[in-house]
């Protein structure tokens, strides 16, 4: 059976670390999401190690898994944070978090979102347009401070992509292109309460080659040789390069932040700036699973089977909102889960041999409760057949899993868990039926 980032099969059950995914289901009920934090450590790591020639200031991606005990986890092992509102700004800072490891991304900060920031001497602003400059260098103004800010540059690279997790090509929203940010350039003088440090980009997720990196890195490089004089090339003294490393959703190998860092290194070293990062995905995207129960088995006249479980869309949006893949295989089964698994079409094409499988496996696609037809976690794959009651776990939901969830159809949102060898805990507690009408419950009688 395949062992992956800390969630493996022994004996036919499913473990995360030393745990049975089962005893912790038995516990906290479904559905559930089941973090590892020593997988989490391991990416972690990986990526500080596989670029540590550049000692990069690696800032994590709120906004990927926001939960204060992996934030806390992170924190501890001496990440910074990349956050993208308020909200998670104050996430990090009631970590106790240094506000010289805080960097602020994001189209549409709001003056007092900026004015928290400020306030709260966060490292710096990933600008985005010539209006939020403006508006950060008033509100710096009135608070008699200093904004440090990197320009966020739209390169206009198409990072290869789903369409609506691509951020640096010219039809984005995000950014400022090359001529707009000259300009700034040119007139950063007056900015008074702006001290230009540096600049940035972000292209999109998930990334699955270094080349986008490098193209874009090589045309602001490019850039800047023109455009900036000495003085001012000192003054840019941080390459922020932004996020974006795959990880396999299938099993498949993907190239690993390594090969990204062996191509990326030379670039930033040309532009001569200290580097920030900021993963998210690759951190923990496969330390995290969600686990479900078979609610029903469904079979329709013309033979489609559904296998309805207590997931849904409102739990994971990724299938619905990217039609993203995310493996699915039943918690406990004697059928080994494949080292790659791919959707049936894929599998077709490239096996042609599904009849064979079909004594253990049938082709299902694996369905919510939400009333949506996207409501679909997992379309046409060849599945042991599970019986209602049955665990089944979806791998890979680690990242713009749990943060990406709602309460859509009045569902509470699920309750995370960290495993830790062989300790669970709960770090985050399922919502209750009273929780969801909490802020409106007492308008009611006002009415
Ligand atoms: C979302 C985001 C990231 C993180 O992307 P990952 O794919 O999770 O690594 C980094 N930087 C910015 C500005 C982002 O918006």
């Amino acid at each position: 059976m395949p062992s992956f980032d800390f969630f493996n099969y022994q004996n036919n059950e499913l473990f995360c670390e030393q745990v049975k995914v089962k005893d912790i289901i038995e516990k906290v009920k479904t559905p559930a999401y089941v973090y590892s934090k020593n997988s989490i450590l391991k990416h972690f790591n990986e990526i500080r190690d596989a670029f540590a020639e550049a000692s990069p200031l690696i800032c994590f991606s709120v906004k990927s898994n926001s939960n204060l005990s992996i934030c806390k986890i992170l924190a501890d092992a001496g990440a910074g944070f990349d956050v993208v509102s308020g909200g998670e700004l104050y996430r990090v800072l009631k970590l106790g978090v240094s506000p010289d490891k805080i960097v602020f991304a994001g189209v549409g900060k709001t003056s007092e979102e900026i004015k928290y920031a400020l306030e709260n001497d966060i490292f710096m602003f990933n600008v985005e347009s010539q209006s939020e400059l403006a508006n950060i260098d008033r509100i710096a103004s009135d608070l008699n401070k200093t904004a440090r800010i990197a320009l966020r540059i739209n390169p206009d690279i198409d990072p290869n992509t789903h369409v609506k997790t691509t951020t640096g090509k010219k039809e984005n929203k995000f950014g400022i292109d090359f001529v707009i940010a000259e300009q700034i350039i040119k007139d950063i003088k007056n900015y008074r309460n702006i001290d230009l440090k540096g600049i940035h980009v972000h292209l999109g997720s998930p990334i699955y080659e270094p080349e986008p990196y490098v193209l874009a890195l090589e045309k602001v490089n490019k850039f800047l040789q023109e455009v900036l004089d000495d003085k001012d090339k000192q003054r840019i003294e941080y390459i922020n390069i932004g996020g974006g490393y795959c990880i396999s959703y299938t099993g498949e190998k993907v190239k690993r932040p390594l090969a990204f860092a062996t191509e990326i290194i030379p670039v930033v070293k040309k532009l001569g700036c200290k580097v920030i990062m900021e993963p998210g995905r690759f951190i923990v995207g496969n330390a995290g699973i969600l686990v479900s129960r078979v609610t029903y088995t469904k079979v329709s006249s013309w033979g489609k089977k559904y296998i309805i479980c207590d997931a849904a869309m409102n739990d994971l949006v990724r299938p619905s909102i990217y039609e993203a893949f995310h493996r699915v295989w039943p918690v406990n089964t004697d059928v080994p889960m494949p080292e790659v698994e791919m959707s049936y079409k894929v599998q077709s094409a490239r096996l042609n041999q599904q009849r064979d499988m079909s004594d253990e496996l049938e082709l299902v696609d694996i369905a919510g409760p939400v009333c949506e037809s996207s409501d679909v976690l997992a379309k046409e794959r060849w599945f042991p057949k599970v019986k209602e009651g049955d665990l089944i776990a979806i791998f890979s939901a680690g990242a713009y899993g749990f943060t990406m969830s709602s309460t859509y159809n009045t569902r509470p949102r699920t309750c995370e868990i960290l495993v830790d060898g062989g300790n669970i805990s709960t770090i985050r507690r399922r919502e209750t039926y009273e929780d969801l009408i909490a802020g409106e419950e007492e308008f009611l009688n006002e009415r």
